[in-house]
């Protein structure tokens, strides 16, 4: 029977992540739960094992519940009753199937009803369910707003809500407005205390919000009278039992038509404030949207899999000129450009989770349990700067694949690429959204920037050279080739840190945080290649001969760009 997550060993392979062991002390917290729940691990291997199950499970779910439901699912799409979203008909009998396997809560600690799961697990459930039906990801994944309000929230807050969640109810993250999209300082929804009623009261317009009828809201609100900038901007849990909002519009979307995307209008709806006033969007939407970026690159690296699925299986069968079209080289070009972008990009997914699990643990024992050590907090300084640096990477480059994936899923089809009755031309169009919500790729592009001209990030990448042993000639190669690239990245990044023209730093920008992503994920897969060659060699050696290709071809492009023809560049 089809798995989505036994089927893809390379998935598992990153249970084997050389920063897990960390991971798994610093979240069991000397596995202390073993003594009070019967299902809590005892060891690593305990904890592992855990992993491997749920894995197992959403797997099954994902192939032979999600999987098939999703054509249904994509054809129907929700509507609108009475100011209620109803979900398509299949969409029911996915949570219901999620509920069951208790699929909920997951990244919550024991003691309130969750699986204590790291965000390096956590992100794994999302890519199997996401190449299942990337819109039933959404509505499943945004489960993780509940990290925010953990974090954040009181402790009443947590009692009253995360069970809840880990019972199954929804959430979503109510911050776009008209006015205000990339640019959520102008968020301009009010919320006014009411001193009759002791509680805060919201009113106003949201737009484009995913599973905008969900249980439990998440929203940006500006609660400061008279300010304009991102510093009167709080954040507050609207609870859908109290009322007081409701669904406007549902849009009528290119893809993801299983996720509901709505217009909310908020009248006098009673809220409750999470954390202070003052800190929503530098604080606590921060935190929110960099969890959901890596979600995001869960979702495409799990679209870009299902997408080299449909066209490795399709140019298996099919035949022309007397062959099959996989073995011409114009065609296995493509297949292979599109595995080696998967694996790199999962590799890149989870050594980002990593990250952002080691320095969220370290969080949570300083917040519930103890002070850390002098040791601990230069650790957890070290990785939280890796994953705020690496996070937007992740989810720029992985939803860019995932659309170049998809788009090639249709070419190896021909024209059956174009039909309806394939299953590539609904990947396409799921795709083509990850790479704008969450922060368009080049939003991605000025938070990940900084990072790289501060030399962050050639910093990290010369570690990394250093820490690695290719353990085959062909390893020992590529490593060689990646040196020249560094050594071309370094001479680009230092023509571009030259210019004293902003303007011309900004539009040099994306073509830098391209070769700083190829390098690498050059780097990550040369490392995966070396543990598992059976699984990653091939991709190993076809994704470093992509990265030369473009960093040589971007070093070139700024190697000979001349700030003052940047009037020509110009649309108006
Ligand atoms: C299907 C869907 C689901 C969504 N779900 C949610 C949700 O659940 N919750 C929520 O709050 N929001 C959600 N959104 C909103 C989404 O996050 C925004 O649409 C997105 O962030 C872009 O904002 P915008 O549409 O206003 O585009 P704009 O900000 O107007 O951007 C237009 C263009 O200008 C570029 N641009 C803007 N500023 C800059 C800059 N400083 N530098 C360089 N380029 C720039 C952008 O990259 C883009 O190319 C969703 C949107 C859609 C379509």
């Amino acid at each position: 029977m089809a798995n989505y997550y036994t089927d893809h060993p390379e998935i598992a392979f990153h249970l084997n992540h050389p920063l897990m062991e960390r991971i798994v002390e610093l979240r069991e917290k000397g596995f202390a739960d073993a003594k009070e729940y019967d299902y809590a691990p005892v060891d690593l291997g305990d904890a592992i094992e855990n992993y491997r199950q749920i894995l197992d499970i959403t797997g099954d779910v994902a192939a032979n519940i999600i999987a098939p439901n999703s054509e249904s699912v994509d054809l129907e799409g929700p509507h609108l009753e009475n100011g209620r979203m109803i979900y398509a008909s299949k969409t029911y009998e996915n949570l219901d199937a999620t509920r069951k396997a208790g699929l909920w809560g997951v990244s919550m600690p024991r003691r309130y009803g969750g699986l204590n799961l790291p965000n390096i697990v956590f992100s794994m459930l999302s890519e199997v369910i996401s190449a299942a039906d990337a819109g039933f990801q959404n509505i499943w994944s945004l489960q993780s707003c509940i990290d925010t309000l953990y974090e954040f929230g009181s402790e009443e807050q947590r009692q009253k809500y995360i069970p809840r969640v880990c019972a199954g109810e929804g959430m979503s993250m109510d911050l776009t407005e008209p006015d205000a999209g990339s640019d959520l300082q102008r968020v301009m929804l009010k919320a006014t205390f009411d001193e009759k009623e002791n509680c805060w009261r919201l009113n106003g317009v949201k737009r484009f919000i995913t599973n905008g009828d969900s249980d439990i809201h998440l929203v940006l609100a500006r609660s400061e009278e008279g300010t304009k900038d991102g510093r009167g901007l709080s954040m507050f849990i609207y609870d859908k039992r109290q009322g007081g909002v409701d669904v406007r519009h549902i849009e009528h979307k290119l893809g993801i038509h299983g996720s509901p995307t709505c217009e909310l209008t908020y009248k006098n709806a009673k809220a409750e404030l999470c954390g202070s006033t003052r800190l929503g969007l530098i604080k606590y939407v921060m935190a929110l949207m960099n969890g959901a970026r890596l979600g995001i690159a869960a979702q495409s690296v799990g679209l870009s899999q299902e997408a080299y699925n449909e066209g490795l299986a399709y140019a298996r069968e099919r035949q022309q000129f007397g062959d099959k079209i996989i073995n011409f080289p114009a065609v296995y070009d493509m297949l292979s450009r599109m595995k080696a972008k998967l694996d790199a990009g999962r590799s890149l997914l989870y050594q980002t989770a990593a990250y952002v699990d080691i320095y969220k643990c370290l969080e949570d024992i300083e917040r519930t349990d103890r002070k850390l050590t002098p040791e601990e907090k230069q650790e957890l300084k070290k990785y939280q700067r890796l994953a705020d640096a690496f996070t937007p990477l992740a989810k720029g480059m992985n939803s860019e694949y995932a659309n170049q994936n998809a788009y090639d899923a249709i070419s190896i089809h021909g024209g059956s690429g174009f039909i309806m009755e394939y299953k590539s031309q609904r990947l396409y169009r799921d795709a083509r959204i990850f790479s704008i919500y969450e922060g368009t790729t080049q939003l991605q592009v000025v938070a990940a920037i900084r990072y790289i001209i501060n030399g962050t990030m050639l910093q990290n990448i010369k570690e990394m050279v250093e820490s690695l042993t290719p353990a085959s000639p062909v390893g020992e190669g590529l490593l060689k080739r990646v040196d020249k690239m560094v050594e071309i990245y370094e001479e680009a990044l230092a023509t571009v840190k030259a210019l004293d023209n902003q303007d011309a730093i900004d539009f040099l920008s994306r073509r830098l945080d391209d070769m700083t992503c190829e390098i690498v994920m050059s780097l990550l897969i040369i490392r995966d290649a070396a543990q598992a060659p059976e699984l990653f060699e091939k991709s190993a050696v076809v994704y470093v001969a992509m990265a030369e290709e473009d960093v040589a071809g971007k070093a070139a492009y700024i190697r000979n760009f001349d700030p003052a023809t940047l009037d020509s560049f110009r649309a108006e």
